[in-house]
C-alpha cells in the first residue's frame, strides 16, 4: 500500500464538474489500495477575485486581513470536494491548513511552512478516509492564519508529502508537465521528461509558474520526488528530482519569462559607502523582495540605482524608496511597470561557452533591446520591454534548438510520446 499525495490547482478544480472529475480520480487511487491525500487550490480565478475585492477597498490592505480573506478560497474547494467524494459513496474528510497541522512563520501573505504536524491526517488515513487539505495556508504558533504566496498550494503538497513520508507527490495542473517554455507562449515547446531540482529551481525563480519556487526548495531539502502532470488526461508528466546520469544532458533546459515585476530607478544617489546598504535595508525592512540590481558608473559623485521587484510589492517599495530618497538627498525616482524578464536555464551552460553571446545576438537580431542582465552558474536573465516578451521567448527557443531536440547525449531511452 502506497501513500499518495495529489495536488490539484485552480483550473483543475475550476467548476463543480471538474471537482467531480477530481473526486473520481482520487477514488481510483483509493480503489487501487493506496492511502490518498488531496491538496487543493481555490476554484478557478477565485484568489484573483478576492485580491480585486480587497484592492477595491484599499491600496495597501493590512496583511493579516489579506490572509483571512485569501484563505477562504481554498476552504470552499475542500468542503465541496469532500461532498463530491461522499456522493460517490466513499469516505473523505476535509481539513483547513490549521486542522492539517501546517505550522508556518508569521510573515503574512508570504509565510513559510516550518513544520507539518501530521497526526490528524494520519489518523484519518488509517480510518480509511481520503484526506483533503486546503493548500496555500498555514497557522502560526500564535494561532494566526497565514498564506504562503501565489502558487503556494504546490508547497503545501510537497510539505504534506514530506511530513507524511509519502511515496508519491503528484502535482496535477492544466498542462502535461514542465515544458521547455510556457506552452501558452511557445506552441513548439516540448515536455521535459525529467529535470533536476537545480534547474527547476532556476526555472521556477524566473517565471515558470507551473511550480512555486518554494515547493522546489522544499522538495530538494526533503528529497521529495515531484511528478508534475495534467489533471485532464492520464499521460506521464515531468519528474523533478536530484540530478543523475540517466537525465537528459541538454545544454539549455528551457526559456522562461516573467511579466510580474516592475523596475524602480533612483537617480543621482550620493556615491559613498553605505548608500546601497541604506536603500536595500529599507526595502528589506518593508518586506519588499528585490530581484535584479544595477548600479550605474558614478559621475560627479552621484550614481543611479535600478532594481526590479514584484508588482505585488510595489506599493510598499515606492513608500520605502520615497522615504530613502528624501533622507539621502537623491534627485528623484521613477517606476517602469512595462518590463519583462526573459531567461535561459540549463546546467550545460557551466561547461559550454558562448551561450550568453548567442542569446544576446539572437535577441539583437530580433530587435529586442536589453535593459538589464544578470546571471547565475546555470541561468542568464535579461530585462526587456514587456511588449517584446513573446518574440524574445520564441526567438531563444528556436536559437537554442529547443523545438527540435537540443539533447546532446541521452543515456536513457525517451519516454513514449516525448
Ligand atoms: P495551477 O492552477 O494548476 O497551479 P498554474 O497556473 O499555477 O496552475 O501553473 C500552470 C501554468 O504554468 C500553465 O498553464 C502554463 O501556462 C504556465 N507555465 C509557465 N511556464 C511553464 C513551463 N515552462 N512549463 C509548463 N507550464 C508553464
Ligand atoms: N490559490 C492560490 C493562488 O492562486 C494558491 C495556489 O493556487 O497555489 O495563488
Ligand atoms: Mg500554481
Amino acid at each position: 500500500m502506497a501513500l499518495v499525495v495529489q495536488k490539484y490547482g485552480g483550473s483543475s478544480v475550476g467548476s463543480t464538474d471538474r471537482l467531480m472529475a477530481v473526486a473520481r480520480r482520487l477514488i481510483r487511487a483509493k480503489e487501487r489500495g493506496d492511502q490518498v491525500v488531496a491538496v487543493v487550490s481555490a476554484m478557478g480565478d477565485v484568489t484573483d477575485e478576492l485580491l480585486d475585492k480587497a484592492r477595491a477597498i484599499s491600496a495597501d490592505p493590512p496583511e493579516r486581513e489579506m490572509d483571512m480573506l485569501l484563505a477562504t478560497g481554498e476552504q470552499v474547494t475542500i468542503a465541496l470536494l469532500a461532498m463530491a467524494i461522499d456522493t460517490l459513496g466513499h469516505q473523505a474528510i476535509s481539513f483547513t491548513g490549521a486542522q492539517a497541522g501546517i505550522v508556518s512563520d508569521a510573515v503574512h501573505t508570504k509565510a513559510r511552512i516550518q513544520e507539518v504536524r501530521a497526526d490528524r491526517m494520519m489518523e484519518a488515513l488509517d480510518a480509511g478516509r481520503i484526506v483533503i487539505v486546503a493548500g496555500f495556508q498555514g497557522l502560526t504558533p500564535d494561532g494566526e492564519i497565514t498564506t504562503l504566496g501565489r502558487g503556494g498550494s504546490d508547497t503545501t503538497a510537497v510539505a504534506v508529502a514530506a511530513g507524511l513520508g509519502a511515496d508519491v507527490c503528484e502535482i496535477y495542473t492544466d498542462v502535461d508537465g514542465v515544458f521547455t517554455a510556457d506552452p501558452r507562449v511557445e506552441p513548439l515547446a516540448r515536455k521535459i521528461d525529467t529535470i533536476s531540482y537545480e534547474e527547476m529551481l532556476e526555472m521556477a525563480a524566473t517565471g515558470a509558474r507551473v511550480l512555486q519556487l518554494r515547493s522546489v526548495e522544499f522538495a530538494r531539502n526533503h528529497n521529495v520526488v515531484i511528478h508534475v502532470r495534467s489533471s485532464f488526461n492520464d499521460r506521464e508528466g515531468t519528474i523533478v528530482k536530484e540530478a543523475d546520469e540517466t537525465m537528459e544532458q541538454a545544454i539549455i533546459s528551457g526559456v522562461t519569462h516573467d511579466t510580474s515585476e516592475a523596475k524602480v530607478t533612483v537617480r543621482d544617489v550620493p556615491d559613498r559607502p553605505g548608500v546601497a546598504a541604506e536603500v536595500f535595508g529599507r526595502l528589506a525592512d518593508a518586506n519588499v523582495n528585490v530581484d535584479m540590481i544595477i548600479q550605474n558608473v558614478s559621475e560627479a559623485g552621484t550614481t543611479d540605482i535600478s532594481f526590479t521587484t514584484p508588482k505585488d510589492d510595489l506599493v510598499r517599495a515606492i513608500k520605502a524608496v520615497g522615504e530613502v530618497v528624501a533622507d539621502l538627498g537623491a534627485r528623484e525616482w521613477s517606476v517602469d511597470e512595462s518590463i519583462a524578464k526573459v531567461s535561459l536555464v540549463g546546467a550545460g551552460m557551466k561547461t559550454h561557452p558562448g551561450v550568453a553571446a548567442l542569446m544576446f545576438r539572437s535577441l539583437a537580431d530580433a530587435g529586442v533591446n536589453l535593459d538589464m542582465i544578470s546571471t547565475s552558474a546555470i541561468r542568464i536573465s535579461c530585462v526587456i520591454a514587456a511588449d517584446q516578451v513573446d518574440t524574445a521567448v520564441r526567438t531563444l527557443h528556436k536559437a537554442f534548438g529547443l523545438d527540435e531536440r537540443s539533447v546532446i547525449a541521452e543515456t536513457a531511452p525517451a519516454a513514449p510520446g516525448a
